[in-house]
């Protein structure tokens, strides 16, 4: 049997009890098809970096992976979840924190 943790707190999670959250972050490398313009040239590339993103997907090349594509998962418990979603990208983490401690 799979015992699960929040990533967060490191508290043990009851599949019984206990409400588990995944969260999924997928951190990429934007390539702004806008910004090019109408420049023509840009069609090939776009078609590039899909090759990029599709040979990532089949996870053949870890080091292009790290540079144009992450994903990463977590899992938290349902306080960890508020707290992440009132603060995702862990900005003003003090404040944040002030906030959850009563
Ligand atoms: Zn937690």
């Amino acid at each position: 049997m799979i015992h699960y943790a929040c990533d967060l707190c490191k508290r043990e999670l009851d599949p019984q009890e206990d409400l588990r959250y995944v969260v999924k972050i997928e951190v990429y490398a934007a390539f702004d098809s806008a910004a090019a313009g109408e420049d023509d040239g840009d069609r090939d590339h776009l078609q590039e970096i899909q090759d990029i993103l599709e040979r990532v997907e089949d996870s053949e090349d870890e080091l292009i992976g790290d540079e144009v594509y992450q994903q990463l998962r977590f899992d938290l418990c349902p306080e960890c979840r508020k707290k992440f979603l009132k603060n995702p990208l862990g900005a003003e983490v003090a404040k944040a924190f002030d906030f959850s401690q009563n």
